[in-house]
């Protein structure tokens, strides 16, 4: 139970008692795909995330695992074709937590984009990204476009783009990554903060951990260290006197959720915002949601929250091109924000700073990387860990070379379906042995869509346990799953299960709220909480309501 919730000050002790090859800080996809590929090669690795794993950007973004078309317009070829390589094979790793999607450009007379210039951008995107021949681009004339998805506006529309983006989870993306990592002898844990670096003979050597449920406090020691802290690099790089030269430039990206009885999109749209940007609406469990925004950001990094301004933003943008739907703040269901740790580039706004990633070795020896793209992260952290296990080798301190990196065919957990063309047949023949054990066929093909190869062990619990979920006022399928999040996926507070597990507050967030208090009830008598400990659990749980539903201050 290397990466349980009631194992995590096992995994805190065993981390202090030796010195590891390397000790990540920072637990969102790019140390998550660090600690994977690390442990991969041989390298004993540890990671500590001061928060929930995900619970920074990781959780926050757009959830595509994409080609980065938009980087087109700024000539970032190289970025386009890194990243458009780069979602086959997370597509091909993890075909439970990633799904293609067509994606509709619609094209306006006067837009930023004409019939011709988007066909040209698409084409050399379909080669730039290595897109599969069933995957490559349509263009559509404006009645094929209005066929696909009627809500657009037809005023001025003279055909569309149609080609595919790769819909993930990010936070559940992340969380596979931390399983497989785990699998392979990664020690990981959450809500550990690195608060202070270890230096000896003038190198970095090591962190001062904070436990930040136990108030634990722990020396980790390692021959590397890497910062993969996003937002916060700098506030790292900081602690090791070495923020000088180019910093992080924080923006901001907010996101909007709709059911769909009030916003019935039927098709992933991409489109141009009324001052130029461009925006996505994308139909997804029964919700559609619109975004982003792209503005500086100074405020809190834990809680950064969309504001009236931010919504008002997006509701315009969608307005402007479904007329018809005349949404209002009203229909908003669900809201969430995200930091981007850019690069400051000087003298570039927002949306033209580059999102690609760069590595700073300070003079200490701190590893930190910044920058890049959920979809990238897979070859950020080959470039990291190639970086590192050549330094432990110049310095003759690991024995045998480690070997090349490891990951691109490395099945992510619960990604061991048969291959991504065989995920639907595996759905199928899941679906059926869970509802041979007495689950809604519905229930055990959500299941098994989320879960992929684990699901076994969620149909085991929901199988084993079902009576008991009646007691809390669960299902058996959701008491399976919250229990699965804290057996093996280390879910410690209602929000790790609500927010980042299960992605309930973000897509179902009236369910959310029918189940908080049995969710919270539960992991109490199972973590063995204290009453001020579940108070200040659901209370926190509360603030995170609040922020979705705009009722914060
Ligand atoms: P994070 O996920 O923020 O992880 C860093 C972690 O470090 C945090 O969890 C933090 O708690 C932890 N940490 C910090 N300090 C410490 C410490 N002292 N001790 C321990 N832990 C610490 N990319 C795509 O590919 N596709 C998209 O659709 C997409 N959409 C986006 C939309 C928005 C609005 C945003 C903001 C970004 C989007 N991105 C997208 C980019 C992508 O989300 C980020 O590049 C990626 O999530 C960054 O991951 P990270 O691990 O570097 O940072």
């Amino acid at each position: 139970m290397m990466f349980s919730g009631d194992g995590r000050r096992n995994i805190l002790k065993r981390m202090q008692e030796k010195e590891h090859d390397l000790l990540i800080i920072g637990g969102g996809i790019t140390g998550a795909g660090i600690a994977l590929d690390a442990v991969a090669r041989g390298m004993d690795t540890a990671l500590v995330e001061m928060q929930d794993f995900a619970a920074g950007t990781s959780s926050r973004s757009t959830k595509l695992v994409h080609g980065g078309l938009r980087y087109l317009k700024n000539f970032e070829f190289k970025m386009v074709a890194e990243v458009g390589r780069e979602r086959a094979v997370v597509y091909e790793n993890a075909p439970h937590v990633t799904t293609p999607e067509w994606m509709l450009l619609p094209i306006y007379e006067g837009g930023s984009l004409g019939k011709l210039t988007t066909s040209i951008g698409l084409y050399i995107y379909d080669k730039l990204a290595g897109v599969k021949r069933s995957e490559r681009r349509v263009i559509l004339s404006a009645e094929e476009t209005l066929r696909r998805e009627p809500l657009l506006k037809r005023e001025g529309l003279i055909g569309g783009g149609y080609y595919v983006e790769y819909r993930t989870d990010d936070a559940r993306l992340t969380v596979e990554v931390l399983k497989r990592a785990a699998a392979e002898g990664a020690l990981a844990v959450n809500y550990a903060k690195a608060e202070h670096l270890i230096y000896e003979d003038g190198k970095v050597a090591g962190a001062e951990v904070f436990d930040r449920l136990t108030g634990g406090r722990y020396q980790i020691r390692a021959r590397r260290i890497v910062n993969a802290a996003g937002p916060w690099a700098d506030t790292v790089r900081e602690m090791d006197r070495s923020k000088n030269g180019k910093t992080l430039h924080l923006t901001k990206g907010v996101h909007l959720v709709f059911d769909q009885s009030r916003f019935p999109l039927r098709q992933a749209v991409y489109f141009d915002t009324p001052d130029g940007r461009m925006v996505f609406a994308i139909p997804r469990d029964g919700k559609t949601y619109i975004g982003t925004t792209d503005t500086d950001y100074d405020g809190d990094l834990e809680n950064p929250a969309c504001t009236d301004e931010d919504r008002d933003y997006l509701l315009n943008a969608a307005n402007s091109v479904f007329p018809d739907l005349k949404l209002t703040a009203a229909d908003v269901e669900s809201t969430w924000a995200g930091l981007r740790p850019l690069i400051h580039e000087e003298g570039k706004s927002p949306s033209e700073i580059s999102r690609k990633d760069e590595i700073f070795v300070s003079p200490t020896g701190l590893i930190s990387i910044a920058g890049g793209k959920l979809t990238g992260y897979r070859k950020m952290a080959e470039q990291v860990v190639d970086l590192v296990a050549r330094s432990l080798q110049e310095d003759s301190l690991a024995g045998k070379p480690f070997g090349p990196c490891r990951t691109k065919t490395m099945k992510l957990s619960g990604g061991d379906v048969g291959g991504s063309a065989n995920f639907s047949q595996f759905v199928r023949e899941k679906t059926e042995q869970g509802a041979a054990l007495g689950l809604s066929p519905d229930a055990a093909e959500r299941l098994a869509r989320r879960y992929g190869s684990n699901v076994d062990q969620v149909y085991r619990i929901a199988a084993e346990r079902g009576e008991e979920a009646e007691r809390y006022g669960l299902a058996p399928e959701e008491l399976a799953a919250l229990e699965y999040a804290v057996s093996f996926e280390m879910a410690v507070k209602p929000d790790d299960f609500l927010i980042r597990r299960s992605g309930a507050l973000l897509f179902d967030i009236g369910w959310a709220c029918r189940r908080k208090d049995a969710v919270t009830r539960y992991m109490a008598e199972r973590l063995g909480w204290t009453e001020s400990q579940t108070a200040a659990f659901a209370a926190e749980m509360e603030r995170h309501f609040e922020r979705a539903t705009l009722r914060h201050a």
